[in-house]
């Protein structure tokens, strides 16, 4: 069995395979239970618009909040979620309370042009399950403005069943929601390619923001900005932790970045004060 340190955290029992597939099968079940617990938070990350730096809108993060393990990251049960198949239902509840919420946020600033939301969506969702039935209900039972919902999904996910994808998403886009073409870079698909796809924005990766060279940073941001608008999209850049990256971005032509120099992941009151704010400024 596990041993207790610290009060809240749990030491899991290293070496034994037994204990850790022990380990595994309880956080599954757990999982499985944890949105009627209402243990799963959505947090949710400005998207800015960098010629004058106001709320374009705010991507949707998952957060886990386990009884004892404490708050967990998407990238300890997003996967999990995948595997046992709960991430139909867990998408299912991103969406639903993001598409709520985009409502609550959307009345409060009437009038101002509406902002958007964006939800990750994995493979299963959809190639595997009617995501556009999911779409259809949200849509039905919020009021947000036409076209400010969006999704956000990564290029492995489309290229894993292209022709299928394709349709998919072009029914999609037909309710009028967005697709956000996330982590863009980190796949092995050209953007050429990805233009048989009906995206209207794509999401540079962060590690084309982060860690690439001070020298060769501006040369790969902007071809890939380049080549985005002549293909018609948007551009989004993730990963923008300092001003400077701000700064530099809007220069290379990048219309909207997200990143701790904007504001981290908050939850849904913080995102409304923030917009609250923002129009207390503008009106002054
Ligand atoms: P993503 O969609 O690429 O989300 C961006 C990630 O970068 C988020 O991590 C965000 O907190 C982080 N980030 C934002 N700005 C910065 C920055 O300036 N610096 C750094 N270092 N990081 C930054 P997070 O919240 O841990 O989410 C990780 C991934 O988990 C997401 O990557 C997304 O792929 C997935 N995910 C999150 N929520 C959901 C969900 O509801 N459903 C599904 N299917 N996947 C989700
Ligand atoms: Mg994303
Ligand atoms: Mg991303
Ligand atoms: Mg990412």
């Amino acid at each position: 069995h596990s041993k207790r340190i610290g009060g809240d955290r749990i030491d899991v029992y290293k070496p034994a395979m037994r204990a850790r597939k022990t380990d595994r099968l309880t956080l599954e079940s757990e999982l499985r239970r944890a949105i009627e617990r209402r243990e799963i938070t959505i947090l949710y990350q400005p998207i800015v618009r960098l010629e004058d730096r106001s709320i374009a809108g705010f991507e949707a993060l998952a957060r886990w909040d386990h009884p004892k393990l404490g708050r967990m990251s998407p990238s300890e049960f997003i996967s999990i979620a995948e595997e046992i198949g709960l991430i139909v239902d867990l998408g299912m509840f991103v969406l639903d309370q993001t598409a709520r919420q985009l409502s609550v946020w959307q009345r409060a600033m009437r009038s101002r042009e509406p902002i958007f939301a964006s939800v990750n969506v994995s493979s299963r969702q959809l190639l595997r399950h009617d995501l556009i039935h999911d779409i259809r209900t949200v849509l039905s039972r919020s009021s947000v403005a036409r076209g400010t919902l969006k999704l956000e999904l990564t290029e492995s996910l489309v290229m894993e069943n292209p022709e299928h994808a394709a349709q998919m998403l072009a029914r999609i886009r037909e309710l009028g929601t967005g697709l956000s073409l996330d982590d863009f870079g980190t796949g092995h698909s050209s953007l050429a390619y990805l233009q048989r796809f009906p995206f209207d924005t794509i999401k540079i990766d962060q590690s084309f923001v982060r860690t690439t060279s001070r020298g060769t940073r501006p040369v790969i941001l902007k071809s890939i900005i380049a080549l985005a608008h002549d293909l018609g999209m948007d551009v989004v850049a993730e990963g923008a932790e300092t001003d400077s990256d701000a700064v530099e971005l809007y220069q290379l032509g990048c219309e909207y970045a997200q990143g701790f120099a904007f504001g981290e992941p908050m939850d849904a009151d913080a995102a409304m004060r923030l917009l609250t704010e923002e129009r207390l400024e503008a009106a002054s």
